[in-house]
């Protein structure tokens, strides 16, 4: 009998990736192939230099494969998408302005592009138009509302990585990739951010891909784990991690089980 075809074309799809940042030096990712499905959290976890970022970066279309390609839902990644929110470690806030224009401003670079396109070299005021409310509703759901005017020096790390996160939802993403993005913050605040990614994932079921180096967080928020290893980065190895987000995940065996299973498989690949 012939092997299942499956019908469902996968959301993201790396196929036969091939990366190098220098001509002569080792690959970062060699011959790689990836699929995520829509709907999926994916955690991707590996020591430090292994290419996380550099496999993020060609996600949103900010990196070219040398070789191979990146489809997003059956379309190639030539550029940065619209639709792909990118959430990273230093949340990338504009420090001379407010927390209600950071979280606007993901609206308003797309709306400059859109209209760029449509005419070019005329002058392009704000249009009333423009969905801000959207980015307010996000500040107002995130516990942001009365620090709307406030500048980001006046937040604490865990409120910037909010505002964040609402600039990126504002956008209405499918795909969502954060790079680290909870690295600085104190344990509490880590995990409260963890518990509201998850908690949105499970009400908005954005496809989403979190690069991280902490074992725990990749077992409590990825339904799937991705582990990277020192380039060149052939294979993928994959620990599947069903109920992860939920609740009850992080007292679970099964949450144990992963942290076990990514810490040896980290310790097999670490150079002595
Ligand atoms: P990670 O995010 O897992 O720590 P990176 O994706 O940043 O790893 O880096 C993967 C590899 O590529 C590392 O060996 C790193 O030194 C190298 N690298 C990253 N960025 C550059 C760059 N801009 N130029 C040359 N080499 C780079
Ligand atoms: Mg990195």
């Amino acid at each position: 009998m012939a092997a299942p075809v499956s019908l469902v074309a996968p959301h993201v799809a790396v196929r036969h990736l091939h990366f190098s940042y220098t001509l002569d030096g080792t690959p970062v990712f060699a011959d790689f192939n990836w699929e995520v499905q829509r709907g999926e959290t994916w955690a991707i976890v590996g020591p430090s230099g292994c290419g996380k970022t550099t496999l993020l970066y060609i996600l949103a279309g900010l990196r070219r494969p040398d070789s191979g390609e990146v489809l997003i839902g059956g379309t190639p990644v030539p550029r940065p998408r619209a639709s792909t929110g990118l959430i990273l470690q230093d949340h990338g806030l504009l420090p001379w302005a407010t927390v209600r224009e950071n979280a606007g401003l993901g609206l308003r670079i797309g709306h400059f592009y859109r209209s760029k396109q449509a005419r070019r070299g005329e002058p392009r005021p704000y249009p009333p138009d423009l969905p801000l409310h959207v980015a307010d509703r996000w500040l107002e759901r995130l516990g942001l509302a009365s620090d709307a005017g406030k500048y980001p020096a006046q937040l604490s790390g865990g409120q910037r990585q909010r505002v964040a996160i609402a600039r990126a939802l504002a956008l209405q993403p499918d795909l969502l990739l954060m790079d680290e993005p909870f690295n600085a913050l104190d344990l509490a605040t880590r995990t409260d951010l963890q518990e509201l990614v998850a908690a949105l994932q499970a009400e908005l079921a954005i496809t989403t891909i979190l690069v991280t180096h902490s074992v725990e967080e990749a077992a409590f928020l990825g339904e799937q784990i991705l582990l990277l290893n020192h380039p060149p980065n052939r294979e993928p190895y994959i620990i599947a991690n069903p109920g992860a987000g939920s609740p009850a995940h992080r007292a679970s065996a099964r949450y144990l089980d992963v942290c076990r299973r990514i810490e040896t498989q980290l310790a097999a690949t670490t150079p002595a």
